[in-house]
């Protein structure tokens, strides 16, 4: 049993802002973080790795997925299906751990609706501006010029999300969009909400109060 309830950090923002990286960083530099790894049936880039990256799944299993209510949430993004598998989310969550998501604004939306909706924290990556998305989208080296056309034009549809998030970044420097990463996951471990303990910790004081009572000390 933890001393803190577990928090799901969702992160989102237009394919290139940099939320795969990071992600990654996070992962990283914070062993409390458990990545949800998404189900897809969108095919692996040359360097992604099946149950690291995504679980790389046909159309058929996907649907079976979604009527067994494997999943947490669903939508269909850039014409293919992705979603989140939910019972790994719900051991993590119970242990005290977090769970860091990177999931588009349904996905957002849909964790927060759902039964673990109060563990969420959402954070929406804004670019720097629409020149820099662009450049990343290239310098990534991972998608066909026709696949990073289509992420373009889709990113204006899925910034208009921006409001819907607790927090709202922009990663135009990574090592200072890191940090307020860092900041916002330390303040928000922090609330009352996560932190069950401290009821028992504040009648521990009274208790002490109590006991200097009758012992005429107060
Ligand atoms: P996303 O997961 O949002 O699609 P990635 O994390 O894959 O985006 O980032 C897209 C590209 O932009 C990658 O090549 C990454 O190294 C680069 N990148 C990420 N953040 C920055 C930044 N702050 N400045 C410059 N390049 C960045
Ligand atoms: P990519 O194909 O670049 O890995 O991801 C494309 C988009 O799908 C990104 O906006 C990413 O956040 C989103 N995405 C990845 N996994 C999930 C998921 O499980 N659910 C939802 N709703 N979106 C996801």
């Amino acid at each position: 049993m933890s001393d803190r309830n577990g928090l799901l950090l969702v992160l989102s923002s237009p394919s290139g802002a940099g939320k795969t990286t990071l992600t990654r960083l996070l992962l990283e530099r914070d062993p409390a973080f458990e990545l949800s790894v998404s189900a897809t049936t969108r095919p692996p880039r040359p360097a992604e790795v099946e149950g690291r990256d995504y679980f790389f799944v046909s159309d058929q299993r996907f649907a079976e997925m979604v009527a067994g209510s494997e999943l947490l949430e669903h939508a269909d993004v850039f014409d293919h299906r992705y979603g989140t598998p939910r019972s790994p989310i719900e051991d993590v969550i119970g242990q005290g751990r977090d769970v860091l998501l990177d999931v588009d604004w349904q996905g957002a939306q849909q964790i927060k609706l759902s039964p673990l909706g109060r563990s969420v924290v959402s954070v929406f990556i804004l670019p720097p501006s629409i020149g820099a998305l662009a450049a990343r989208l290239v310098s990534r080296g991972q998608d066909s010029k026709k696949v990073i056309a289509g992420r373009m034009a889709k990113a204006q549809a899925e910034i208009a999300h921006w409001a819907e998030y607790d927090y709202v970044l922009i990663n135009d420097n990574l090592d200072t969009c890191f940090v307020q990463i860092e900041t916002i996951v330390s303040a928000e471990r922090l609330r009352l909400a996560r932190l069950p303990g401290m009821r028992g910790f504040v009648e521990g004081l009274n208790a002490e109060f109590d006991e200097r009572r009758r012992d005429g000390d107060l």
